[in-house]
């Protein structure tokens, strides 16, 4: 078979090549049923198992404890910007938000129709290149919950660590779409967690969500019951028809992030990824640039721009011959963009880095 491309791009985004192998194998009969899950009832004694293997997995990779629902819902991470204020707060309410480049900024403006959202630390006028410094966010004490995303994908910003609300009421509310299951993470520190699964966990079309229970409950009357948290947790996911291929795709992701040995292992691999694609861009002797602060930059997503910008044409197209595609960098702030999530190989890694070194000696 022809061989597949390294695919830079940031979501829907590569997985891993065994996870579609695995699925390939099990398309035509699911475990014996002689369907495949696209075709099962979700009601199934076949999906059944799968779904909870799915949420058993995440549950063990991400040691959620046992007082946290894991949801596995639609709409998107998007429609979580409206979720979230619908099911933390009343529309008196005010609500914190940390705006550190497009997507938390997209959340907050979102949050605005449902209470009142405030803008405790924006990074606009930097050009979303930094995280603040803790004692730099100006939080409301009355503030219900303090909202982050903790990765963004478009700038390549991302948390070392979290911040907490000065409210002890109220809780931490990330967005983790593009950094979800890349690392370890200390999930009782969230009041909520959410991300989009197009782009370390899965295909597009599943938002998971993980909410402490204490929060449920509590959803504004308008409140469109598909949004629930209380309705969708007791209801399994199920209250209606769920993504049923996309959750036993994900389920099929998180059983091989466990065979690999957890997220422990994989924050390890994305990290030494991570180095040698920074590392070639910081000696590059400002052939090749990456705006962000170092000591925030994303293992995720690696911005960076030539110091000759007619040259990134090229440099895209050059690539995408050699098998790397997707480098474009976001319509909003262009230049390049490496995406290189969990299923991204430190062979492709490598071979980018060897690429771009070469691409600056043929054109200097
Ligand atoms: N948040 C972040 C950090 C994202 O990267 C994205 C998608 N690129 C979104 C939210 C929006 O996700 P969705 O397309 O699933 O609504």
């Amino acid at each position: 078979t022809k061989d597949r491309v390294f695919n830079f791009a940031a979501g829907p985004a590569t997985l891993p090549e065994r996870v579609l192998a695995k699925a390939q194998s099990e398309l035509l009969d699911f475990g014996g049923t002689s369907m495949s899950v696209m075709e099962m009832s979700h009601r199934s004694k076949a999906f059944d198992g799968i779904i909870k293997k799915a949420e058993s997995d995440l549950r063990e990779l991400l040691s959620v404890p046992s007082d946290y629902a894991v949801m596995f819902l639609q709409g998107g991470a998007t429609t979580q910007f409206a979720a979230v204020p619908l099911n933390l707060v009343e529309p008196g309410d005010s609500a914190d938000y940390i705006t550190t480049g497009s997507w938390s900024d997209k959340a907050f403006k979102e949050a605005q129709k449902y209470c009142r959202a405030r803008v405790a630390w924006s990074g606009k006028s930097e050009k979303y290149t930094k995280i603040p410094a803790f004692e730099a966010i100006e939080q409301d004490p009355h503030a219900k919950y303090l909202h982050i995303c903790a990765n963004e994908t478009i700038h390549g910003v991302e948390y070392k660590d979290y911040p907490t609300p000065i409210n002890k009421d109220a809780v931490l509310v990330a967005d983790m779409s593009s950094n979800f299951c890349s690392k370890p993470v200390d999930v009782s520190r969230f009041g909520v967690i959410y991300a989009g699964a197009q782009k370390n966990i899965g295909p597009a079309g599943l938002t998971v969500v993980i909410v402490r229970k204490e929060l449920l409950g509590k959803a504004q009357p308008v409140t469109p019951v598909m949004l629930d948290y209380k309705t969708q947790a007791e209801g399994g996911s199920m209250y209606n028809t769920p993504p049923c291929f996309t959750i036993y795709m994900c389920g099929l992701v998180f059983a091989d992030l466990l065979e690999q040995g957890g997220l422990e292992g994989i924050e390890r691999k994305n990290k030494e990824k991570a180095r040698i694609l920074y590392e070639t861009i910081d000696v590059s002797g400002g052939y090749f640039r990456c705006p962000v602060e170092k000591s925030v930059r994303s293992l995720m997503n690696v911005p960076f721009t030539l110091e000759n910008s007619e040259l990134e044409k090229v440099f895209i197209e050059e690539a995408k011959k050699e098998g790397m595609v997707e480098l474009k960098g976001h319509r909003s702030v262009g230049g390049m963009r490496a995406s290189i999530y969990n299923a991204m190989p430190l062979a492709g890694v490598k071979k980018l880095v060897a690429f771009m070194k070469d691409f600056q000696a043929r054109h200097p």
